[in-house]
């Protein structure tokens, strides 16, 4: 946990933003559900192997995903509409020329990606202590509504927020900082009382540090940042650090706030000065 920037120096918050994909849920859920589409569709295709099904669907989603990234993101192509096109163009490469069968696929496949909608290990430690201390939560994500929706939905989250906001619901998408006013609004807090945190340096912490809010890298891998790289005010390797953070920053602020009294103080904490996360 490492503090990055000191100007200007992070407050406790009163409210938390906080990305989704690869922040609250998991990324690993695309290659399982991917394998297990191979698997079963090939299953169902004489002649068709799970192994150059994955190769021709690997091969599509890199040539297309690239060209329609910006256009999902804005919300104007669907995932559903990304998934059958995805399906198509594998399938044709495999010899497969049947629109319903890519619709089938994509169908298929959808349905193993919701199966595979996991939180991180450490999501509901940071939602009880945010409970704990007070704190609002939004979601702010950049994607297609129908996606977006959906792994909220699957997860059972929704009711944690105060505020979702959606890029494609409201058409513009982090960095823009006003994706994150959007979510004050939704909350009722200033800028200057609210953390982000986020797994992605151009989206997450450049957005946060243009719209004011304190940024935080949730750096689950251990990267490294670029001489050119946003610079958040604090990196964590996870959510727990956050929560740790949390209680740190609010026992600094309370004693500064309420310094102990030097005559009846043993030096440790007490009750009275309890972090409360
Ligand atoms: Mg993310």
């Amino acid at each position: 946990m490492t503090r990055e920037r000191d100007d200007p120096p992070l407050r406790p918050p009163r409210a938390l933003l906080l990305d989704l994909d690869g922040t609250l849920l998991d990324d690993g859920w695309h290659r399982v559900a991917i394998t297990r589409a191979c698997r079963e569709i090939a299953g169902a295709l004489p002649g068709l192997d799970a192994d150059r099904l994955a190769e021709a669907n690997a091969g599509a989603w890199d040539d297309y995903w690239p060209r329609i990234e910006h256009r999902w993101m804005l919300g104007r192509l669907s995932g559903a509409d990304v998934r059958r096109e995805v399906w198509r163009r594998t399938l044709r490469t495999c010899g497969f020329e049947d629109g319903s069968l890519a619709l089938r696929a994509a169908e298929t496949f959808y349905g193993l990606c919701r199966d595979a909608y996991r939180l991180y290990d450490d999501v509901e430690g940071l939602v009880a202590a945010a409970r704990r201390a007070d704190i609002s939560l939004a979601v702010i994500t950049n994607g297609a509504p129908d996606d977006q929706r959906e792994k909220l939905r699957t997860l059972g989250i929704e009711d944690w927020f105060g505020a979702i906001v959606i890029s494609g619901e409201i058409g513009v998408g982090k960095p823009d900082p006003a994706v994150f006013r959007r979510a004050l609004q939704g909350l009722g807090v200033e800028a200057g009382a609210a953390w982000h945190v986020g797994d992605l340096l151009g989206a997450d912490v450049a957005g946060a540090n243009a719209a004011g809010v304190g940024s935080v890298w949730l750096n689950r891998p251990g990267a490294s940042r670029g001489e050119a790289d946003p610079v958040p005010d604090l990196e964590v390797r996870s959510l727990s650090e956050v929560v740790r953070r949390l209680a740190v920053e609010r026992l600094i602020h309370r004693e500064v706030e309420d310094p102990p009294d030097p005559a009846t103080s043993s030096g440790q904490p007490d009750e009275a000065h309890d972090p409360g996360v």
